[in-house]
């Protein structure tokens, strides 16, 4: 290995400035490369590093052990952490090196007569003690083969965007192959119908008069919809004055709110349920929020919402709720009913469905 100067000068003039990152992450990598048996690193084809955060430091983890994102030798795992993993690929040593957090709190320790503070952070990160630097553990990671600097995989197609996904990086949704922003969303999803990138889900409001079969209608909408590839969550507007607590008196989570917490989570190996305080407002954004991700959300109730909607009439003719609403798509009722937009029966879910893709989904 290169003396610590060398390394430090060209880490400096790739990274482009000489900064405390560059010396923090010039003696990591040291200490990473030694730790696993890696003497010389560059032009090693055995050493992977996965690296928590993109900053200075990791530029400098570059420098030192030529591993790089396009060799697929540098791992980019996005934790905000300043720390990184070194994998000798060979003989399966692997090393995590932390950044102490408290290691700046010690820089008037070693360096007491400066009077520039990011001067004197370089200089006291070059020479404090290893141990009061870092935290060096021994981890056990086996990369999965796909991971691994040579994979060879085949490429297949997003059924969406139509674009080529590598390394399995698709998703299935139902019958569906799917690149990963097409089926979870996110900043680089395709927007439809509109030049901003949409991030939230989409929201149909299964709205009418109380017991004309909204609910039976969100019933056999979701297995429709999840048979398309969709994933579908619910919401349920509850208008009684009456206290419901789907938490039974008892129980701990009940016990813990009752002890006065604002929020409970119960976490099973299966499912996830939160109770929590409505504030007094009920907010459907804010409701719509605390969803998992989701590609579609059938909300039953909030018919005053400026949503997309569908109303729900029962077999005697009432006055719609919906009579004058431009958001609302369709009427599902059992009986005839005159109307400026198209009519379904409550039996007849494939056209519904057909009709949500198109106008709610985005789908042609
Ligand atoms: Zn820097
Ligand atoms: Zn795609």
């Amino acid at each position: 290995m290169r003396s610590f100067d060398e390394l430090l000068k060209e880490s400096s003039t790739i990274h482009g400035h000489h900064c405390a990152g560059q010396v923090l992450g010039v003696r990591m990598a040291m200490v990473g490369c030694r730790e696993v048996g890696i003497d010389e690193p560059k032009g090693c084809k055995k050493l992977v590093v996965y690296v928590e955060m993109d900053r200075c430091a990791t530029d400098a983890v570059q420098a030192v052990t030529g591993c790089s994102l396009g060799k697929r030798t540098l791992k980019f795992l996005d934790y905000g952490k300043m720390a990184a993993t070194f994998v000798n690929t060979e003989t399966e040593q692997a090393v995590r090196v932390l950044a102490k957090d408290d290691a700046r709190a010690f820089v008037p320790l070693y360096v007491q007569d400066s009077t520039n503070p990011k001067e004197a952070q370089r200089h006291a990160y070059r020479i404090m003690p290893e141990a009061a630097l870092f935290s060096i553990k021994p981890v056990t990671l086996q990369i999965p083969a796909q991971e691994m600097p040579g994979y060879r995989g085949n490429r297949v197609q997003c059924a969406e965007c139509g674009e080529g996904i590598n390394f399995h990086r698709e998703v299935k949704r139902g019958e569906r192959t799917l690149c990963i922003p097409c089926a979870q969303g996110g900043l680089l999803a395709k927007s439809k119908g509109s030049s901003n990138i949409e991030t939230t889900p989409k929201v149909l409001l299964i709205v009418g008069y109380k017991k004309v079969g909204k609910t039976t209608l969100i019933e056999k909408l979701i297995p429709e919809l999840v048979n398309r590839g969709y994933r579908v969550g619910t919401v349920k507007h509850h208008h009684s004055d009456f206290p419901v607590t789907l938490d039974t008196a008892g129980t701990d989570t009940w016990r813990h709110r009752q002890a006065g917490a604002a929020s409970v989570a119960l976490a099973t190996p299966t499912d996830i349920a939160t109770f929590r305080d409505s504030d007094g407002s009920i907010s459907l954004d804010r409701i719509l929020a605390s969803l998992g991700a989701t590609d579609i959300v059938l909300v039953e109730g909030f018919h005053e919402e400026a949503r997309a909607k569908i109303e729900v009439l029962a077999e005697r003719k009432e006055e719609p709720l919906c009579k004058i609403d431009g958001n609302l798509i369709a009427f599902v009722t059992p009986s005839a009913h005159p109307s400026a937009v198209p009519t379904f029966t409550p039996n007849n879910i494939k056209p519904l469905a057909d009709l949500i893709e198109r106008e709610i989904l985005g789908r042609a």
